[in-house]
């Protein structure tokens, strides 16, 4: 069964002691009688124990560090939002295509930033240079706030800032089902709630410590219930043995236990998002998931350039193709007046 997240070490940067958060973290491990070590910076978290460097992946993923965030430009987060905003980086989830296997390279702890106010400071003043026109942050672009938030309560402190803001709208997208304490947040509308869901295939096979696909829709229905704009993103989309039946099914599952549910379909989004990945990540992912069923073949996919001159691997245009149709009419057999955000 699987547990909420508990660090079995925490570095801590003095400086994060300068605010009421890192005072708040450094107080509540102690209490729990978790070792903390003190680190001079982001770079020098060091140590991390294991024989070798599989060994040291997976503590890492058990490490949290409690650290003051810089850099406060936000970097762009498209196609659903305007700004990443920086709350955490790193997950203690082992999904084997996850991105952040190559985005975080020898950093895979878990690192949580304590100067909210700073962070809030600048989402306002990038919400100021837009207005009126709304602007949406994303709050999991590097890592699964949501698996963390239930030791920092970052996010549903940032739910409640962007509750407050006019011309702000917050987003952020779970396989967790922690979700109790972000239903009494004041989050106004302002924030959309996403929950990740896959076919069986995928979640059995290919993403463990994360929660079964039943929790994550248990904790969508609270979520719903506590009036939170919502929507699932079905990512990634992958093709395998049965792919068009396990999808359905998920489809299906879905529709069943939400159908008792009172929330407003038409406020309900699906974005769609095809599995794909980068020639360095797939180096990566072989190391650590040796015997993943996860295939990363480039001569069965379409090469598309990317940011940074490196390229990504997707399907072919006539899979992608039966990907989007098939997928898209599921949504619509199911959740007719939902919208379908994108399919990329
Ligand atoms: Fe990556 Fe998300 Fe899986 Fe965490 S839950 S390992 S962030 S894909």
């Amino acid at each position: 069964m699987i547990k909420p997240f508990i660090p079995e070490l925490v570095y801590i940067e003095p400086r994060a002691l300068e605010f009421e958060q890192g005072k708040i973290l450094h107080d509540k491990f102690s209490e729990m009688g978790i070792e903390i070590r003190e680190t001079t910076s982001h770079n020098q978290v060091r140590g991390i124990p294991g024989a070798n460097e599989f060994q040291k992946y997976k503590n890492a993923k058990n490490t949290l560090a409690i650290g003051v965030r810089k850099t406060l430009e936000f970097d762009t987060s498209k196609p659903s939002a305007e700004y990443a905003i920086p709350l955490a980086t790193g997950c203690m989830g082992h999904c084997h295509y996850c991105y952040l296997q190559t985005t975080l390279g020898s950093k895979p702890y878990i690192r949580t930033y304590v100067n909210l106010e700073e962070i809030f400071d600048q989402a306002k003043k990038y919400m100021d240079e837009r207005k009126p026109e709304l602007t949406r942050f994303e709050a999991a672009c590097t890592s699964d706030i949501v698996g963390i938030d239930h030791l920092t309560h970052s996010l549903k402190k940032a739910v409640e800032y962007i509750g407050q803001q006019k011309y702000g709208r917050l987003r952020f997208v779970t396989k967790y089902h922690y979700v109790d304490h972000l239903l009494d947040a004041e989050h106004n509308g302002h924030t959309r709630f996403r929950f990740s869901i896959n076919a069986d295939f995928v979640i059995k096979y290919m993403e463990p410590g994360t929660s079964p696909l039943d929790l994550r829709i248990e904790a969508a229905k609270k979520v719903l219930a506590a009036g939170y704009p919502s929507g699932f993103i079905v990512a990634p989309i992958y093709v395998h043995d049965g792919w068009e039946e396990g999808y359905y099914q998920m489809f299906q599952k879905l529709h069943d236990q939400l159908k008792d549910v009172d929330y407003d379909e038409e406020n309900l989004t699906f974005e769609l998002i095809q599995h794909r990945f980068t020639k360095p990540a797939k180096r990566v992912i072989e190391q650590r998931y040796p015997k993943s069923k996860l295939e990363m073949n480039e001569e069965e996919r379409k090469y598309k350039w990317g940011r940074y001159g490196i390229g990504k691997y997707v399907y072919p245009t006539e899979t992608q193709d039966k990907l989007k149709d098939t997928i898209s009419a599921y949504t619509k057999e199911f959740f007719p007046d939902s919208t379908i955000s994108y399919f990329t």
